[in-house]
């Protein structure tokens, strides 16, 4: 089924390299033949600039695994063609992570063509820039928070510490727990964003060098469990703060890959470790995660920590990011 106003020829940013591998990144007008195969077509609407995004433009880590490629790991958009029925023309679609951007023509263009494995109908409740404001950043925070109320964490039990606060998955986390009537700790290197952290929900702060350096191996309780999103040193010292029972939800990797901890806070506090991927989760928990976005997160602190920039400025959005100036999440206007 095909939509009568399909849009043959269209915008888009493509990463290329050349023979020395040298990197080069331009806006380049592209028609439907340039896409990679996929059983949907979707006119893009806005997308979002993610850690990954950044690090994909700059060129800073191997995230493009084929060139050309197009980034953009997030998009929500509508149905322009559809091979498949369960997404029709003119239905609005979200689709995040799968390897777009990294390996599949991304989300970075007017156009994309899409595996309809990988979409799932705009949550109710939601539009379209909303679902980018939250982003993959936004929905790993969801499924952060999933995992730690499966291993038992409730509100009652104790604070929560969320690592990397003013970023895209840390700001988020914060808004979803404390309208979930969790007490936040929110674990910061900008102490000039009080304010905004507070009116996330944050009840406290604490600067971000407490928990930067060598951990040991167990110290004082002070949360019953955490969002990471930073990992190395942070992390050790976020288990070795976890109470008896606790659990830490590890998503991220700011500060660094390593983990430099020991075994003390699993076997001797009966700590648990939660490993949370976005990219491969399955489309039910996915489906659970927008759903519960659309219930948990309140949307007047979503639109608080969210700021739209047009396409053209979307490379300096991806540099920003890598070097750490961005507060929470970025939404790109990509129509
Ligand atoms: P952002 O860049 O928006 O936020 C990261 C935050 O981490 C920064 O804002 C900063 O917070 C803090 N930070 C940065 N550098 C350091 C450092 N050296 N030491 C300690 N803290 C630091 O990124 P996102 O929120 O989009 O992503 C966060 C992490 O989660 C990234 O590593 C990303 O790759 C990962 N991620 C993983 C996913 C998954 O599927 N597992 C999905 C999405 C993201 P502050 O200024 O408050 O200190």
């Amino acid at each position: 089924m095909r939509m009568e106003r399909e849009m043959d020829q269209f915008k888009a940013i493509v990463i290329d390299r050349d023979e020395e591998k040298k990197q080069s990144v331009a806006v380049k007008t592209l028609n439907q033949s340039d896409l990679m195969d996929g059983d949907v077509t979707v006119q893009v609407a806005y997308s979002t600039v993610n850690y990954k995004d950044g690090l994909a433009i700059t060129g800073k880590s191997p995230v493009v695994r084929r060139w050309p490629m197009i980034p953009g790991i997030d998009m929500a958009g509508t149905v322009l063609a559809s091979d498949n029925s369960d997404f029709k023309p003119g239905q609005e679609v979200v689709l995040n992570g799968w390897g777009v951007g990294e390996t599949h023509m991304g989300a970075y263009s007017q156009v994309a063509r899409v595996k309809s494995d990988w979409l799932i109908h705009k949550p109710e409740g939601l539009s379209a820039k909303h679902c980018m404001g939250i982003g993959t950043a936004g929905y790993t925070s969801m499924l952060c928070v999933m995992a730690l109320e499966k291993a038992g964490l409730t509100p009652d039990k104790g604070p929560i510490l969320v690592t990397g606060a003013a970023g895209g998955v840390g700001s988020v986390a914060i808004a979803i727990l404390s309208k979930l009537g969790y007490h936040v700790i929110a674990s910061t290197g900008r102490s000039s964003e009080e304010a905004y952290l507070k009116s996330l929900g944050a009840s406290e702060l604490i600067d971000r060098e407490e928990l930067s350096g060598p951990a040991r191996p167990l110290n004082k309780e002070k949360w019953a469990g955490a969002v990471d999103a930073v990992g190395s040193h942070t992390l050790a010292n976020v288990l070795s703060m976890t109470q008896y029972g606790g659990a830490v939800a590890a998503c991220g990797l700011a500060q660094g890959m390593d983990l430099p901890s020991s075994v003390a806070p699993f076997i001797l506090r009966g700590v648990s470790l939660l490993g949370i991927d976005s990219v491969m989760a399955p489309k039910a928990k996915r489906i659970e995660a927008w759903s519960r976005l659309a219930q948990d997160l309140d949307l007047s602190k979503l639109e608080s920590l969210t700021k739209t920039v047009p396409f053209d400025e979307a490379m300096q959005a991806a540099a920003d990011i890598v070097d750490g100036k961005i507060r929470g999440r970025i939404i790109i206007d990509i129509a």
